[in-house]
């Protein structure tokens, strides 16, 4: 038998969910030819795995690198904490169809990024001739197609423009798009109805595609918006995922229960639902500490050391700070509407903490504390605290909001139909400077997997070792119907990642989220070494997984 590499001395976890056994893992061209007794092959490469686990490439269950697939080719964000594949498209977006009233929509324009294609085909022959380095799993965005035929109005869709949206999806369908993905709580597809959606995914369906949905709310109405993404499953028949799944908001602690009941009575009844979650509590980097702040005297586009001077010289003012609590404080008690403002917003100083001071800080004894904890032990008002920590501790002063309430966000983390997924798009290293890149990334861009098997898996035992494997790999593989991958069994496409059971972690912080993680020591995609000891090799063996691929 002709065999290219050879894994040996390694404990392999097949994505099975099966115990770790000791063996050798052949690799011809793309594809898996041998495991077990393999033993060192003339001509062969070997890659000694004494001392480590041989995984099945993982699979990011939810990934936005759709145009940073052709901005960042070498996908090393990705490929550096192991991941083999992302599913893509996600979240209602996706990078075609482009038309000019929908261009926007994706954020082309602002990132300096100028493409050359429209439609789904464009998009796959693009990529495919430039190359890149992890599969890709393609969806369709709703948003794309609806923003296009409504012109981007919020308002229930008429019969005629159903019609032409089914033709869109077929159109993407045809040109081997594997599903429909929605975001029900962004501009102009809040209106879309179930039975809009049942509609377009009922042509989904016709292709054995699946449904992905970023629900219409994450907070006080999160069950209802997992039982509408369940309804979709039960009427069109697609296997459903629910993106990003949590549950934001004190107000909401305790709900898991009747969210996770509604997901097991829904599979007991046939409907094939499953989830991903980021494995983090935590919010994006851009939160904090500048979240708290009214856009009049915060803007947005512009980094937070910007935005400092001007913020600094108002907390100085009395009367002008005065002013500025009030107007913190009556967002803070407002009620929360949508994913942006349950997301971007606080209600209450106990889920903001402080993750970073300067050394000299009086403060740091606060650091992993509330707001709300540190201002009762100084006799002060959570918000005055925090106005002084902006004013006095400045740039070094870091902060996020949590609301995720612990125990639930680990029993859904350990559920058996939950995936990981990074939400992030593929970063590349040496190119952080370039627009694209310039967003400063949530650690868990680059940290997402290792995390799982380093915190989650060896440190707090939360679930074993071969579960989280399969539901980084063959679990998410199945649902997504993507054949011969996500296992390593023989003839399965030759996706695998080395990995240091004993260093595996995140280094990635909310100071220097761009880290490699430790641990992730080879990194093989369709047969070919795609990143080992800490760098990426260069070779763009990735796979666009169309469904006709
Ligand atoms: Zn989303």
């Amino acid at each position: 038998m002709k065999i290219d590499i050879v894994i040996v001395n390694g404990t392999v976890v097949d994505g099975s969910g099966g115990p770790a056994v000791k063996a050798d893992i052949g690799i011809a061209g793309d594809r898996i030819v041998a495991v077990g007794d393999v033993g060192r092959v003339e001509g062969a490469a070997v890659l000694d795995a004494t001392g480590k686990l041989v995984l099945p490439g993982f699979i990011d269950a939810h990934g936005h690198s759709d145009v940073g697939l052709y901005v960042n080719p070498q996908c090393e964000s990705k490929l550096a904490q192991g991941i083999t594949t992302e599913v893509m498209g996600n979240c209602g977006y996706s990078p075609f169809p482009l038309f000019d009233n929908t261009r926007h929509r994706y954020l082309l324009d602002p990132a300096g990024v100028d493409v050359d294609w429209a439609t789904a085909e464009e998009y796959y022959d693009v990529v495919r001739k430039r190359g890149f380095a992890m599969n890709a799993v393609p969806q369709l965005g709703h948003i794309m197609i609806r923003g296009a035929v409504l012109d981007n109005q919020d308002r229930p869709a008429t019969r005629a423009e159903i019609e032409q949206m089914k033709d869109m999806v077929r159109d993407a369908m045809e040109a081997g798009t594997r599903g429909l993905s929605t975001g029900l709580d962004y501009a102009c597809s809040t209106v879309a109805d179930l039975e809009e959606i049942v509609e377009l995914v009922s042509v989904v369906a016709e292709y054995g595609g699946f449904y992905t949905s970023h629900l219409r709310g994450y907070s006080r109405n999160v069950l209802n918006s997992v039982a509408e993404a369940i309804e979709v499953g039960r009427r069109t028949g697609v296997r459903v995922q629910l993106s990003h799944l949590g549950i934001f908001g004190r107000k909401q602690w305790g709900y898991m229960d009747r969210m996770m009941e509604l997901i097991e009575r829904a599979r007991a009844d046939g409907v094939e639902v499953a989830c991903d979650m980021m494995p983090y509590r935590t919010k994006g980097s851009w939160w904090a500490p500048r979240a708290i702040f009214p856009a009049e005297v915060h803007d947005w586009k512009r980094p937070w050391t910007e935005n400092l001077p001007g913020i600094r010289l108002l907390l100085q003012d009395p009367v002008k700070r005065q002013a500025l609590k009030e107007a913190v404080e009556a967002r803070r008690a407002r009620p929360k509407y949508g994913f942006h403002e349950e997301f971007v917003w606080f209600s209450d100083w106990r889920d903001i903490y402080i993750e970073e001071l300067p050394t000299d800080s009086r403060f740091r004894t606060y650091i992993g504390a509330s707001i709300a904890e540190a201002a009762e032990k100084e006799g002060m008002e959570p918000c005055d605290l925090y106005f002084d920590l902006v004013l006095h501790e400045g740039e070094e002063f870091g902060a996020t909001c949590i609301q995720v309430n612990e125990d639930e966000f680990h029993r859904l983390l350990a559920a058996p139909w939950t995936m990981f997924g990074t939400d992030a798009i593929a970063t590349e290293f040496d190119r952080l400077r370039e627009p694209w890149n310039s967003i400063q990334p949530h650690p868990r861009h680059y940290g997402s997997f290792p995390r799982v098997l380093g915190k989650f898996v060896r440190d707090e035992n939360r679930f074993p070792l071969a579960d989280a494997v399969r539901r980084m790999s063959g679990l998410v593989a199945d649902h997504f119907s993507l054949t011969d991958r996500g296992y390593l069994k023989p003839d399965h496409f030759a996706d695998v990642v080395i990995v240091d059971p004993a260093i595996v972690g995140e280094t990635a912080t909310w100071r220097e989220p761009n880290s490699y993680p430790l641990g992730i020591e080879h990194v093989i995609v369709n047969g070919k070494v795609a990143f080992e000891n800490g760098h990426s090799t260069g070779a763009m063996a990735g796979q666009m997984l169309t469904r006709t691929n």
